[in-house]
C-alpha cells in the first residue's frame, strides 16, 4: 500500500537533494515524530517536498529506512550535537522545479493539528514530516502534472540495498538510477568536502567510477551492521580497486594499510597490486576497523 508524505526542508532543501534524515530526539531529549514517521517509509511512497512557501519537488522513496549517523550535509552549522543516529532514507526526483504556493494553492490541505500546517496555514516549526491523505496526495500530484495512475509501479526487486557495491554478482547490482541516488548519499555521508577519492588508490575520479562498496559483505552483517551505513561502506573505485577488494586480491590491515596477494599473476596485475601495497585506507577508523578485520580473516588470498 503506497503512502504519501510532507517533507517540510526550509533551507535544507537544496542540499540534501536525494536524502531524508531526521534525528531520533530533539534538543530537549524528547522522541521527534518525524523520526517515528520516517521509520515508516516503504520503498515505493511518495514525497512532495516543501521549501519555505513553495512545494517544488515530487519523488520515489527508494530504500528502506536505515539507521545512520548524521549525514555531513546534515551538519549544524555552528557546531555542537552532530554526532547522533537518526533515520535516513533515499529518494529520486519524479518532477522538481515546481512552484506549488502553500498559502493559496493547496487549500485541499488541513490546517487541523494533525497535518503540516498551522491555523494560519504556516509550516509548524516543530517536526518535518507528515502522512498525506491520498485524495490530498492526488490534489498534489495532478498540480504537479502527475498522476496515481501513471506512478512508477512498485517492484521491490528495484529499489536499493543500500552500499550494495561490493560481494554481489553483477544481476544484483542496482540499476543506474538506483545509483545515481546511492551517490547522491554518498556525498552527503562519506565524502569529505568535495573529494571523490578511492578508499584504495586515492586517485580522484568523478562519481561514476566510485561505487559504495561493502567493506564486509551484506551477508555477513548483523541487522544492527547493516542498518549503521556508514560504517559498513566505503567509496572504491571500479577501474580496479573495487574487483579486487572483492576478490581478496587485496584487503586492509590492522594498521589501516592495504596488503596484496602474494598469490602469483600476470606481471601487469602484479605491479597494479604492488602500487596499492602500503596504501593508507581512507576508509580505515575506529568505526570500521572490525569490518576490514571480518574481510581480511574471511576473504583475503593471503
Ligand atoms: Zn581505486
Amino acid at each position: 500500500m503506497r503512502q504519501y508524505w510532507w517533507a517540510t526542508q526550509s533551507d535544507n532543501y537544496s542540499r540534501v537533494g536525494g536524502t531524508l534524515w531526521t534525528n531520533f530526539f530533539n534538543s530537549r531529549g524528547a522522541r521527534r515524530s518525524s523520526s517515528a514517521a520516517l521509520a515508516r517509509t516503504k520503498p515505493g511512497d511518495i514525497v512532495f517536498h516543501c521549501e519555505k512557501r513553495f512545494i517544488r519537488a515530487v519523488s520515489e522513496v527508494v530504500s528502506e529506512p536505515a539507521v545512520v549517523y548524521r549525514p555531513k550535509a546534515y551538519m549544524e552549522k555552528r557546531s555542537g550535537s552532530d554526532n547522533d543516529e537518526g533515520y535516513l532514507v533515499l529518494v529520486d526526483p519524479l518532477k522538481t522545479d515546481l512552484q506549488i504556493d502553500r498559502r493559496t494553492d493547496i487549500p485541499f490541505i488541513e490546517s487541523d493539528g494533525s497535518g503540516p500546517l498551522n491555523i494560519n496555514r504556516g509550516l509548524k516549526r516543530e517536526g518535518f514530516f507528515y502522512p498525506l491523505p491520498e485524495s490530498s496526495a492526488g490534489e498534489l500530484l495532478r498540480m504537479a502534472g502527475l498522476e496515481i495512475s501513471e506512478l512508477p509501479k512498485a517492484s521491490a526487486d528495484e529499489y536499493l540495498e543500500p552500499f550494495s557495491g561490493a560481494g554481489l554478482t553483477e544481476t544484483d547490482r542496482i540499476g543506474l538510477a538506483k545509483r545515481r541516488v546511492e551517490q547522491r548519499y554518498l556525498r552527503s555521508a562519506l565524502l569529505e568536502d568535495d573529494a571523490t577519492q578511492c578508499a584504495m588508490c586515492h586517485r580522484g575520479l568523478p562519481e561514476d567510477l566510485l561505487v559504495a562498496g561493502h567493506i564486509k559483505p551484506r551477508w555477513a552483517c548483523t541487522e544492527d551492521e547493516r542498518k549503521d551505513f556508514t560504517s559498513a561502506a566505503m567509496l572504491i573505485c571500479l577501474i580496479g580497486c573495487d574487483s579486487f577488494y572483492e576478490r581478496g586480491m587485496i584487503a586492509v590491515d590492522d594498521a589501516g594499510e592495504v596488503v596484496r596477494t602474494s598469490h602469483s599473476t600476470t606481471s601487469e596485475l602484479d605491479s597494479l597490486l604492488d602500487s596499492l601495497t602500503g596504501n593508507k585506507c581512507l576508509r580505515h577508523d575506529s568505526r570500521t576497523a572490525a569490518h576490514f578485520r571480518w574481510h581480511y580473516d574471511n576473504a583475503f588470498m593471503e
